[in-house]
Parts: C-alpha cells; structure tokens; sequence
C-alpha cells in the first residue's frame, strides 16, 4: 500500500464512486458483530480520563448517558496517558484531547477487535477545531463525545445525513447539534441487541493486566488507519479498517470537520 496524500485523496474519490453503485443500509446501526466479551450483564466499561479539566464535564456527561443502558456501565478512571499519542490499554477505553492539528477530523473513535471481541479503544478530540467558534459549544462538544464512546460500544450511526431532521441522538450526524446530544431509546435497544449473548471469557480489564495487543497505531495518522470500507454521501464520516491478520484487526470512526471549517483550517495552516 502506497501512503501519500494523492493516494488518499484518489482512494477517496473512489469510495465515492463506489458508494453510488453500493449505498450503505445503517438500519442495523452495529457496524458489525463487534462487541465486548463478558460473561455477565451489565458490565462495567472503564474509561481512561486524559483529559483537560475543561473536558470532564463532557466525558462525565457521556458516562453517565450510555450507563442508563440496562446491559452496561461506564466508569471514567483516571489515566496519564500522553494525549496527543493516546496509546490504547487492553480491556478499557482512553479518552483524550489535544491540538492534534488541521488533519480534517474533529474527533475518532479507534476499536481493536480479535475474531467478533473488542478488545480496547480510543477516543480522541481535537482541540484544532473545538477551539474554533464554530465547535466551541457545549452542543457539538457533547455530540462528539456521546458519538466517540458510543462507537467503543459497537455501536453505529443511526443516520448520516447532515441536511434531514434530527433524530435526537447524538449517533446522528447533524449541522445543528441542539437536539442530538445523548443517546436516545433506539441507542439503548440496539444495546441489548449486540449485548443480548454472554461469553465464556471476558476481554474487559481484569485486576491482573490482560495481555497488551500487539498492533499498535500511530492513531492520528490516517496512513495508519488502513482502508476506508465506508464513507457518507456528504463525507462528513468514514469508516477506515486495518487488518493485522488472525482476525485482529483495528477500526477507526471518523468525525470529519464541516467543510467550511475544514477549508479555514487550511489556510489558517499555510
Ligand atoms: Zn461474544
Ligand atoms: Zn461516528
């Protein structure tokens, strides 16, 4: 696979090409089988708090909307992690943020699965834009972050369209963000669908430390999130995977900035 900035740009323009002869059905809203292995419900899913204290309220805010689900919890831990690498820890989520630049996304979400089991994950938001007047908003900020963790779950958009009526959920994707800041009852069901099987074995953090996967990502690289499988008709969210083999593999969510901002961005860069 070849890395450079025109192969994206082309492999982008295909995508879309692509999309037209195959549209994406989201009704099913798991963008697989993907979820974490436990053997009991509800389970608890800690979060590594990297974040700066501007930030908590937001992720405590998240926490405690996806934790109404019946099937789990969220706990935020507190982490030291280094945000701008954000280096993920087996059998949790991290959360971070940072000025990670003008790379065009306002917040990812990256999931390492093995076989059907999450195994850790990611969130990052970036400050690039939430420090812009337009994501500098209790509603955006809440958005992003209800959406990132909810992506940590398995769970998908419900809708990606930009331009219909919300839906009241921030796994809907929106140019007014007022309505679709916390989850909403289709989130919770589809909660109970993904989560409606116990395993045998768990792949949440134990007391003793699980086995670190071995792939890691330099995850705000996009050369590192391997092939995009998906992206919305207005591209305003991506799907990218990167298989390791063995059935490991890693996906990564994108929240693409709005166009504007994004184009802002670029010139502010040069
Ligand atoms: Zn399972
Ligand atoms: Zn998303």
């Amino acid at each position: 696979m070849v890395f450079m900035n025109t192969s994206l740009r082309v492999v982008g323009l295909l995508s879309a090409v692509i999309l037209l002869f195959s549209p994406f059905a989201f009704a099913d809203h798991a963008w697989g089988s993907y979820h974490w292995a436990r053997t009991a419900n509800p389970f608890t899913l800690k979060m590594g708090d990297n974040l700066t204290s501007n930030w908590d309220p937001y992720l405590a805010t998240a926490a405690a909307d996806w934790s109404v689900s019946t099937v789990l919890d969220v706990t935020v831990v507190a982490s030291g992690k280094n945000a701008k690498t954000c280096r993920p820890t087996p059998g949790r989520g991290e959360v971070c943020n940072a000025k990670y630049g003008s790379t065009g996304w306002v917040g990812i979400a990256q999931i390492w699965v093995s076989g059907s089991h999450i195994t850790q994950g990611v969130v990052k938001m970036n400050d690039t834009y939430f420090s812009k007047a337009f994501y500098n908003t209790p509603a955006w900020k809440n958005l992003v972050m209800c959406q990132e963790i909810g992506h940590l779950f398995g769970l998908n958009h419900q809708d990606e369209s930009t331009t219909n009526a919300n839906l009241g959920t921030c796994m809907d994707y929106t140019s007014n963000p007022g309505a679709n800041q916390h989850p909403n009852q289709h989130d919770y069901d589809m909660l109970e669908t993904i989560y409606a099987h116990l395993d045998t074995t768990t792949t949440l953090q134990q007391s003793s430390a699980n086995k670190p996967q071995a792939n890691a990502v330099e995850s705000d690289d996009p050369r590192e999130w391997g092939r995009e499988i998906r992206r919305s008709s207005d591209g305003r969210a991506s799907l990218f995977e990167r298989d390791f083999g063995n059935g490991e593999k890693v996906f990564t969510h994108v929240f693409w900035a709005d166009e504007g901002v994004r184009s802002l961005s670029g010139r502010l860069r040069e």
